[in-house]
C-alpha cells in the first residue's frame, strides 16, 4: 500500500513537471506542507497546490526567469497564445531575441493582413537549457516556437484554426504532391503523424488553408536575419513556392509540420 501510493506520487510529479516544469516541484511542496493525518488530506493538498501554483505561474516566474535568459512572451492585440493552457503550463517562454522578433513577425502580418493574428502554440519552460518541452525534442533552450498556420472561411482569412490543442489537423499532400508522411512512415518511422492523437477534438470544420496567407507569412520569417531554420512540410514549402534554404525538412524522426509551423533563432 505505501508502495502504490509512492508511486502515485511520483506518477503525479513526473506529470507536473513534463507539462508545466514547475508543476512537480509545487506538488511535493504541497505534500510536505499538508501533513499525513490532516482532515481532507486531498482536498487541502489540491487547494494548497493550486494557489501555489498560479501565483508562481503568474507572478513568480516571469519575474525570475530573466535571469536565465528567457522571458514570457509578450501578448498584444495581434499576438496572441491558441489556448489559456500555454500559459498556465509556462510553456511561453523565449529568449528576449526571440521575443522581438515575434512581435514584429506579428505586426509586419497584420499589417499586411488586417485584423490576422499570430498564433503562437509551444515555446520554451522559463528554466535551464537542455530541459525539453516534450513532445518537442528540441524546444529545450529559448530558441523555438511553433506558430498555427492561417485559415479562411470563404475566401476571408480568419483568426479560427482546426484543433483544440493547435496541433494534430493536417494540410495533407495532394495526390500530385509528395508525400512525405508516407515516406516516413514506410521506412519504420511510426511516430511521424503521431500528432493526430494530439487534436483534443476537431472544429471549425468550415476553415480551409490559405496558401496565400500561409506564403506571405513564411516569407516574413525568412526575412528576419536572426530567424535560422523554418520546418514545414516539403510539399507545402513546393506548393507555396517557397525558395529559401531556411526552410528545411525537419527529418523522418521527428514529426509532420503540416499543422503547424517551427522556426528558432540563428
Ligand atoms: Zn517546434
Amino acid at each position: 500500500m505505501i508502495f502504490l501510493k509512492l508511486l502515485f506520487h511520483v506518477f503525479i510529479f513526473l506529470l507536473l513537471t513534463i507539462a508545466t516544469q514547475i508543476g512537480g516541484v509545487i506538488y511535493l511542496v504541497s505534500l510536505f506542507l499538508v501533513k499525513k493525518n490532516s482532515e481532507k488530506k486531498a482536498l487541502r493538498r489540491f487547494l494548497y497546490f493550486s494557489i501555489i501554483y498560479l501565483i508562481a505561474t503568474f507572478i513568480i516566474v516571469p519575474n525570475i526567469s530573466p535571469f536565465f535568459g528567457r522571458e514570457k512572451i509578450k501578448e498584444s492585440e495581434v499576438l496572441q497564445a491558441h489556448s489559456f493552457f500555454y500559459k498556465l503550463a509556462n510553456r511561453n517562454y523565449v529568449k528576449p531575441e526571440l521575443n522581438t522578433v515575434i512581435s514584429k513577425i506579428a505586426i509586419d502580418f497584420s499589417t499586411k493582413n488586417k485584423g490576422i493574428k499570430l498564433i503562437y502554440l509551444d515555446a520554451n519552460f522559463p528554466f535551464f537549457d537542455k530541459f525539453p518541452l516534450l513532445p518537442h525534442l528540441s524546444h529545450n533552450d529559448g530558441k523555438k516556437i511553433d506558430i498555427s498556420f492561417v485559415y479562411a472561411t470563404n475566401e476571408a482569412l480568419s483568426n479560427k484554426k482546426p484543433s483544440i490543442s493547435g496541433y494534430g489537423v493536417y494540410e495533407n499532400s495532394t495526390t500530385k504532391e509528395f508525400n512525405q508522411t508516407e515516406f516516413c512512415k514506410d521506412k519504420g518511422y511510426w511516430q511521424y503523424d503521431f500528432p493526430k492523437y494530439l487534436t483534443l477534438g476537431t472544429i471549425n470544420k468550415d476553415i480551409a488553408f490559405s496558401n496565400k496567407a500561409n506564403k506571405d507569412l513564411i516569407e516574413i520569417l525568412v526575412n528576419q536575419k536572426e530567424v535560422g531554420k523554418i520546418f514545414i512540410e516539403p510539399h507545402l514549402k513546393n506548393r507555396l513556392n517557397l525558395s529559401s534554404d531556411k526552410i528545411r525538412f525537419h527529418g523522418c524522426g521527428a514529426v509532420r509540420h503540416d499543422d503547424h509551423i517551427h522556426f528558432q533563432l540563428k
